[in-house]
């Protein structure tokens, strides 16, 4: 073969092949600069905002530093206004108000701001052996050998009996204390050992201890759960009956840092879905006037169905584009029928560990940049959205445009399990959606890890999408 044929045959793969060389090779040196800065931000985002209410609060303080304004249905706006709504304190949807006529469309990136975590019982400080413990009611899906024995932190809010609310953030200073779920020693583990990973730990082991320290008085019991909730009084003003009106949530007590020799990646809990909504808050903020009105809505409930009303389920966001659409006098059908909406999720990333269960042709990778993911859901594309060929077409050319490094992925092999995102319910809506988000490695564990190119990338195909 002479050198002139191999030009020719590597000329022809270049035209026809699809390029899936590293996105690594292929970024410019200044957006990976750029990426590692980005990304510097999303790790104080990590840190700042673990649970939804306090991704709410981090994203409702930026947007108002960038002059977002609490929406006023009676108000008119014009383009380039900028507004945000609150759900209950734990979803936002944050608008910029464009210079095209609403029932041109709107653009929507939607991202969750849930995460897998172990939340209290109604009911969960008791006593044993003197040592006190939570009784948890784990909150989406998790391995449950992943939660013991490593340091957590708990965050929420208690409404006391005469409607005062207390903010929680227990844990997460290096001068705090933390919590922590037991296991056993391997020494005694024989039994425990020889079960199937899901009955090594049941729901009810998962008890987080919260203290020792019995309350000095001979005569009566359960002197160690008083001496806890003497500390809780003083500390947040709080008795027992209040946990029943409480949101409090046990998280991964550690801070997001970089792995690697090389930096590349990220480490921390919860990239699914900060990793996405990160992305999507700051391409609100730096999208300037868009032609359409564009909309970052950062969900609830998303790892638990969608369900309830912070969840994409509920009807929050058609009532707010019902209240654009009044503004306009036009019905909120015709807007929404013409509306684009990027579903901003996660995927899980090839790990050459488990290649066993990835297709690895349709498999997402670390570094190969933000992954469009065509439909989600499992055995014989059940519960999800198929993104038609005619959205596809104007997402990747728009990707391209953008000279955005991009992937397709498929969440695993067929068969092989399987999940959702919000995609489907934004479907039924009447809406062109698909998945367009970052690949995470060791989703859903206490510790996720993502890459800083695809950090950046997302945030690209966001702002580019919007602009
Ligand atoms: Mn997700
Ligand atoms: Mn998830």
């Amino acid at each position: 073969m002479s050198t002139e044929e191999k030009s020719e045959v590597s000329q022809l793969k270049e035209k026809l092949f699809a390029n899936t060389k590293n996105g690594a090779k292929r970024i410019s040196e200044e957006d990976l600069t750029k990426a590692d800065e980005f990304c510097e931000e999303y790790k104080n985002f990590l840190n700042s905002a673990k649970i939804e209410r306090e991704a709410v609060r981090y994203a409702v303080t930026l947007a108002e530093d960038n002059g977002f304004t609490k929406f006023d249905f009676n108000k008119n706006y014009n383009p380039g206004d900028k507004v945000y709504v609150v759900n209950r304190n734990k979803a936002v949807i944050l608008a910029v108000i464009g210079r095209k006529r609403s029932t041109e469309g709107v653009k929507l990136a939607i991202a969750h701001i849930d995460s897998p975590r172990l939340d209290l019982k109604p009911n969960p400080l008791y006593e044993a052996n003197d040592l006190a413990f939570f009784k948890t009611h784990y909150y989406g899906g998790i391995k449950k050998y992943q939660w013991t024995t490593i340091p957590l932190s708990l965050h929420g809010v208690v409404m006391l009996k005469n409607g005062e609310s207390v903010n929680v953030s227990f844990g997460e200073d290096d001068n705090d204390p933390c919590l922590c779920v037991t296991d056993l020693l391997p020494h005694l583990a024989n039994q425990q050992m020889s079960n199937p990973m899901v009955k090594a730990f049941t729901g009810e082991d998962l008890n987080i201890i919260i203290g020792s320290r019995p309350f000095k008085d001979d005569k009566e019991s359960e002197l160690v759960k008083l001496n806890i909730l003497k500390i809780l009084n003083n500390k947040y003003g709080i008795i027992e009956e209040d946990f029943l009106s409480a949101d409090l949530e046990a998280v991964p007590a550690f801070k997001a840092r970089d792995v690697g020799f090389d930096a590349s990646m990220i480490g921390a809990y919860g990239h699914d879905d900060r990793v996405c909504a990160y992305p999507a808050l700051m391409a609100a903020i730096d999208c300037g006037v868009p032609e359409n009105t564009v909309i970052t809505v950062l969900t609830d409930k998303e790892e638990i169905g969608s369900d309830g009303n912070t969840g994409m389920q509920s009807k929050y966001l058609s009532y707010f584009i019902e209240d654009l659409a009044q503004q306009d006098g036009v019905e909120a059908r015709h807007i929404i029928t013409k509306s684009k909406c990027l579903s901003a999720d996660v995927n899980a990333a090839f790990d050459p560990n488990y290649a066993s269960v990835y297709e690895a042709r349709n498999s997402s990778f670390i570094n190969n940049g933000v992954v469009i993911t065509k439909y989600t859901g499992h055995g014989g594309k059940y519960d999800t959205s198929d993104a038609t060929a005619e959205f596809m077409s104007e997402i990747r050319t728009m990707l391209d445009d953008a000279n955005i490094i991009w992937q397709s992925g498929e969440l695993g092999k067929v068969d092989a399990g399987g999940g959702g995102t919000i995609a489907k319910y934004i479907a039924n809506l009447n809406i062109d959606v698909v998945d367009l988000g970052v690949p995470v490695l060791s989703m859903h564990a206490p510790f996720e890890i993502v890459s800083k190119i695809d950090v950046y990338m997302a945030y690209k195909a966001f702002l580019k999408f919007f602009s």
